[in-house]
């Protein structure tokens, strides 16, 4: 019988993936490669380009281990094709194979890339999430809109997480009101794990380091996992010294520490190191055992089951082109800051040098510093999603673009959420330590040190007004502003539209 080829691709790092359940190890050859076309597809942070390659290389080693014969292509390996099509050209030939078993890619991209391969290829479902793509479809069926609360709450009676029954562990089934605070400065705050490289690590890290040294991101000290053991080391670290504030500080921001009480699992969930499944085990265990406060472990619960899923489905659902919308026709190109230029802003600069730094930033601080800002100036949504999809070591194209084109730059005209995620400095003021070492004044609202989000909020939202002004949760906003004095509002204008000339002529604002 004619061997077949399992395809794995880099974030398919689960021993448990349909496409190897649907093999035989005694017939079938594992092919896995890395490629420049995946490297470069965007400049992915060099940070990130090390965790997949590193952890695709223990993972193949952990295949054969398993009795697997695993065809591996590195990237520097002579007669590499470059691209994954390429690649199963390749060793389809080699083996003389000529179908193939793949899990269906999380980019529409590389699904539509496979489907174009003259080979038989049989594409199985992902089934690594808790809300197989199927059910997703068939709860969006018929619905005006598809919001999170209401998936969420149905992802929490089918799967039974932090339920009594029927109803939700301490009869709600959201505690935001106990969460959002905001942080203060705290040394005993336990800093990440971080996970010496090994020599498999070291030898990614020499490759990155003389192959990708143009893109942005500082590459040492490398301290991410790389293999599944050391990802469930992180989710123990996270379970033992950070869950239990979890809820408490996750809208926090502090200039000193960009971690707080956050997982840092995201990369691990997104290549298949960790299962969500086995994330939200492990959490409602720790609240089961008392060990964890319910505010917690429902807003741990409530991103994993809930957004992380929801986020997938909406992208599976949209199909090809999501991360093309751009429902507010906002052109301005990306400004430089976001690629460490100088910058007065206390918020941007202490986000991207955090981002440059460790290919991490943590929700609030996506959404509400570098979002926020690039939705206010009005910068062009694609150039938007395409800096967080290069710059994050947990961005991968399902989860990163509804995250910034639908819920970060609204350019999916409300699908995700039902108003813009915008705010003035006083958001950033009330949840971070920033403003306090800011050139600008947040309390200013007009004139030659007024925070910059205070004009532009007023700003965007007056260009939008014909959009926004209808949605009854923003109406009390455009209320408030039309009692301003209309001299008032002029001037805000004015100072917002030269803060905007200064950035689109490459001024350090
Ligand atoms: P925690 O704050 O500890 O949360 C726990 C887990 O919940 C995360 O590991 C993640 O798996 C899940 N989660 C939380 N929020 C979301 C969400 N909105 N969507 C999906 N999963 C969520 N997340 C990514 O995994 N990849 C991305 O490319 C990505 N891009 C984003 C872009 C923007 C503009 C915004 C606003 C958010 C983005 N997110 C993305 C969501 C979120 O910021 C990250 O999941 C989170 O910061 C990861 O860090 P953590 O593991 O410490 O998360
Ligand atoms: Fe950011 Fe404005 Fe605060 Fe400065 S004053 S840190 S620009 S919110």
């Amino acid at each position: 019988m004619r061997p077949r080829l399992v395809l794995v691709l880099g974030d398919q790092l689960s021993e448990g993936l349909s496409a190897l359940k649907a093999a035989d190890p005694a017939r079938d050859i594992v092919v896995m490669a890395e490629v420049m076309a995946e490297a470069r597809s965007v400049p992915h942070h060099p940070r990130k380009i090390v965790l997949v390659l590193a952890a695709m290389r223990k993972f193949a080693e952990r295949l054969r281990a398993l009795g697997w014969r695993v065809a591996y292509t590195q990237l520097d390996e002579d007669g590499n094709s470059g691209a994954i099509t390429g690649e199963l050209l390749r060793r389809a030939e080699g083996f003389g194979a000529a179908e193939v078993l793949a899990t269906r890619p999380g980019e529409w991209r590389l699904t539509q890339a496979l489907a174009g391969v003259p080979l038989v290829v049989t594409m199985l479902p992902d089934d690594r999430f808790l809300c197989p793509a199927t059910d997703f479809a068939d709860w969006a069926a018929g619905r005006k809109v598809l919001r999170m609360e209401h998936f969420y709450r149905r992802m929490r009676q089918r799967t039974g997480y932090l339920m009594e029954g029927d109803t939700p562990a301490g009869g709600q089934w959201n505690f935001d009101h106990e969460n959002r605070k905001p942080a203060k400065a705290d040394l005993l705050r336990a800093p990440p794990l971080r996970h010496e490289p090994d020599a498999v690590t070291q030898a990614v890290i020499d490759l990155v380091q003389a192959r990708f040294a143009d893109h942005f991101g500082t590459l040492t000290p490398f301290w991410f996992a790389t293999d599944r053991e050391g990802a469930l080391r992180s989710l123990e670290h996270f379970l033992t010294h950070h869950l239990r504030d979890f809820g408490t500080y996750q809208d926090a921001m502090l200039a000193g520490d960009g971690f707080l009480h956050h997982a840092l699992i995201s990369p691990y969930l997104n290549i298949g190191l960790l299962s969500p499944a086995e994330v939200c085990d492990r959490v409602e265990a720790e609240w089961r055992a008392g060990r964890a406060p319910l505010n917690a472990a429902e807003g741990f619960i409530r991103q994993v089951l809930g957004w992380r899923e929801y986020v997938r489905g909406i992208y599976d659902l949209h199909g090809p082109g999501y991360a093309e919308q751009n429902a507010l026709g906002h052109t301005r190109a990306l400004p430089a800051l976001y690629w460490g230029a100088p910058t007065r802003m206390a918020c941007l600069q202490a986000v991207v040098s955090q981002t440059r730094a460790h290919a991490y930033a943590h929700h609030i601080q996506r959404l509400m510093v570098t979002g926020n800002f690039a939705l206010l100036a009005g910068v062009d949504p694609g150039a938007v999603h395409a800096w967080y999809l290069a710059v994050y070591a947990d961005a991968f194209e399902w989860v990163e673009a509804p995250n910034t084109i639908g819920m970060s730059q609204f350019a999916d005209g409300g699908v995700l959420g039902s108003k813009p995620y915008v705010s003035s400095g006083a958001y950033i003021a009330r949840m971070s330590d920033y403003c306090r070492g800011c050139a600008y004044d947040v309390t200013a609202k007009t004139g030659e040190g007024a925070c910059p989000f205070n004009l532009l909020y007023w700003h965007f939202l007056d260009r939008h007004r014909a959009r926004f002004q209808p949605n009854p949760r923003m109406a009390v906003i455009y209320r408030n502003w039309d009692r301003l004095a209309p001299e008032h509002r002029a001037q805000v204008l004015t100072q917002a539209g030269g803060f905007l000339a200064r950035l689109e002529a490459g001024e350090a604002v």
